[in-house]
């Protein structure tokens, strides 16, 4: 990032303007608001800034935004891939409630929806 951005957004914020941006979501976009050091973050690496906004690492944001929110199995399948199986549960989860859920087990692998049929 150059002295001149740094100098131009400085400007622009203490002239009172506002700077958002709108981060890739599943489903979307979410707009949010930049302070200067917030602006110059995200015009050198905008997806590194999502990234840290969200609280993911950056190859956890595109695969949270890349499955629009849903969780996928972790189990390991008999012809020894990755099962990509949903979780059941809602898609769309937020980055929080993706991360917990993302890599637990789908209902062939005994996640919740194999112990409500079971009940
Ligand atoms: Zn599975």
């Amino acid at each position: 990032m150059c002295i001149e951005d740094r100098a131009v957004v400085e400007r622009l914020t203490l002239a009172g303007i506002t700077l958002s941006a709108t981060l890739d979501v599943p489903g979307g976009g979410q707009t949010v608001l930049l302070n200067a050091d917030a602006a110059l973050a995200y015009i050198a690496r905008p997806e590194a800034f999502s990234a840290d906004y969200f609280g993911l690492s950056l190859e956890d944001y595109e695969t949270w935004v890349a499955l629009d929110g849903q969780a996928i199995c972790g189990a390991t399948t008999k012809t020894g891939t990755r099962c990509r199986n949903p979780v059941s549960g809602p898609i769309q989860l937020s980055s929080q409630q993706w991360r917990e859920r993302h890599g637990g087990l789908c209902a062939t692998h005994g996640g919740d929806s194999a112990h409500d049929a079971e009940a």
